[in-house]
């Protein structure tokens, strides 16, 4: 077999889950963090951790590859932990640049399950001196808001610590009105599906500006996901909805790029 062919079979193999646990103990999981910007300001509000597995042997493997394995084989309980310990710890560094920015983090529909979730949350917010407020827990409305999800408060014990929560792929889902009434949330993230074809396609303009309207009358401000050029970032500004999250700002940034952006960014009046 060539060296090539070797390389190529291995990237095309089925990822296993003993190979999630030993990238897990060597440390291959890194974290990227995606500003998140006020559009009116251009300014940095926050980062988003989005995860990477950097295999040695697959070269980088984006998120929805191996997250629905790691869920599967149960390991995603080492795997949250991890998640709150890396994230804080680098929030709490950050902070050193930029004194005021949170961290928003993804969690699946397991993982807000996990009957220990508020503890693990609560050790590493103590353990980096971190208040609740600076973090941010993301999930998304197509994993349904059903009573399975949520039937264990674990929205109503987030609010109790003060962390804030908001939907993620807004516009996609499941989300009834009636629940997201009750949720206390502190954003509305819209798919970047919409966002995409927004100049081109009347039927999304619509879309963006209803879900811009419902949130700001619900009582909570709304980004828009995927921003990759001025037009779609001016549009968004122009038709009021608060904050923006997309290449054309920044890519998602690895923590020694990230501390100069921010810095630089943040220095702008
Ligand atoms: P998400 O939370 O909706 O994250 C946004 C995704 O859109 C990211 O993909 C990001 O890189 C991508 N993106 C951001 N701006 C642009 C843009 O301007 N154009 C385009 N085309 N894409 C953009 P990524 O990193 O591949 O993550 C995919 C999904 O994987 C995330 O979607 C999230 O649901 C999940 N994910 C990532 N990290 C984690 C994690 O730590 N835990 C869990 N449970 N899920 C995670
Ligand atoms: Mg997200
Ligand atoms: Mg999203």
């Amino acid at each position: 077999m060539s060296f090539l062919n070797k390389i190529f079979g291995r990237k095309n193999k089925p990822i296993t889950v003993e190979e999630l646990k030993r990238a897990l103990k060597n440390k291959e999981f890194v974290f990227y963090y995606q500003p998140e910007w006020d559009l009116k300001t251009n300014r940095t509000i926050g980062v988003e951790a989005l995860m990477r597995w950097e295999s040695p042997k697959r070269g980088y493997v984006p998120p929805m590859e191996f997250i629905p394995l790691l869920e599967e084989s149960g390991v995603i309980h080492e795997f949250t932990r991890f998640l709150f310990e890396q994230t804080l710890k680098d929030l709490a560094e950050l902070h050193k640049v930029a004194p005021e920015i949170f961290m928003a983090v993804n969690l699946s529909i397991s993982q807000l399950q996990e009957a220990d979730l508020t503890e693990t949350i609560q050790k590493y917010l103590t353990e980096n001196n971190m208040d609740a407020k600076y973090l941010e827990c993301e999930f998304t409305e197509s994993q349904e808001l059903g009573e399975d999800v949520l039937s264990n408060g674990i929205l109503d014990k987030l609010a109790e610590m003060h962390i804030p929560v908001s939907i993620d792929d807004f516009g996609t889902g499941y989300s009834s009105f009636e629940r997201l009434k009750q949720l206390n949330i502190r954003k509305l993230k819209i798919d970047l599906s919409f966002i995409r074809t927004l100049m081109e396609d009347d039927k999304n303009k619509s879309i963006v500006l209803s879900i811009i309207k419902l949130g700001h009358d619900l009582g909570f401000p709304v980004l828009a996901e995927g921003i990759e050029t001025t037009e779609q970032q001016q549009w968004l500004r122009d038709n009021g909805c608060d904050y923006g999250q997309g290449y054309w700002f920044s890519r998602g940034l690895p923590m020694d790029q990230l501390k100069p952006f921010l810095a630089e960014n943040l220095k702008q009046k």
